[in-house]
């Protein structure tokens, strides 16, 4: 499913250069989610993620909560959740979650922004998470929705991307977590 995927990704991503600021290559993986066969693909591909982060894990436990980072991750993590049978979080951009929640500021590669998840009416202490998102770039989002999911008490098991800019080398602010990409540009 791995090799598939990456395929579909390779060949339905749309770049944009110099969006949203200049000297930024933009991947749009909009065509992806769209198309049926590449969309089915990708949430294999990251299902399959999860099944050999399982048995990495000291228990052998998998997720039991996929969080999805706003908003093209909520896609990927619905559908990876549907098919891990797991609850399934949106991590959101600030100010779109009642209070309390709890907040991290973090660097992008355009300018800073905030993640925040419930601080109430969901129990995560103790929930084994794969936290997932379109694009590594910095890591600087997946950073900070990790270390968000830490203080809120969860197990961060592991991470998965659809596409992975390896000259961000956003790899390097993850350390401790494995991170599984489909394809890596
Ligand atoms: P970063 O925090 O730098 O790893 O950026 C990751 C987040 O920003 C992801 O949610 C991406 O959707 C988005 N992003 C950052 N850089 C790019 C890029 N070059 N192409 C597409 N999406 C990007």
């Amino acid at each position: 499913a791995l090799s598939t995927a990456s395929d579909d990704v390779g060949r339905l991503t749309r770049w944009a250069d110099d969006f949203p600021e200049p000297g930024v290559k933009f991947a749009d993986l909009t065509p992806v989610f769209a198309d049926a066969k590449a969309f089915r693909d990708v949430i294999d591909a990251m299902v399959e993620a999860e099944r050999s982060l399982r048995s990495e894990h000291r228990a052998g436990d998998g997720a039991d909560l996929v969080a999805g980072i706003d908003a093209r991750g909520f896609l990927l993590g619905a559908g990876v959740a549907l098919a891990l049978d797991a609850g399934v979080l949106a991590v959101r951009k600030a100010g779109k979650l009642p209070p309390p929640v709890l907040t991290r500021e973090y660097q992008l590669e355009y300018g800073t922004a905030s993640l925040e998840i419930p601080a109430d009416g969901i129990e995560l202490a103790g929930r084994r998470v794969l936290v997932i998102d379109d694009v590594l770039a910095t890591g600087g989002t997946l950073g900070a929705a990790v270390e968000l999911l830490g203080a809120a008490g969860a197990e961060v098991i592991g991470i998965a991307v659809v596409l992975e800019i390896e000259a961000l080398d956003g790899r390097s602010r993850l350390a401790g977590h494995p991170v599984t990409s489909l394809l890596r540009v």
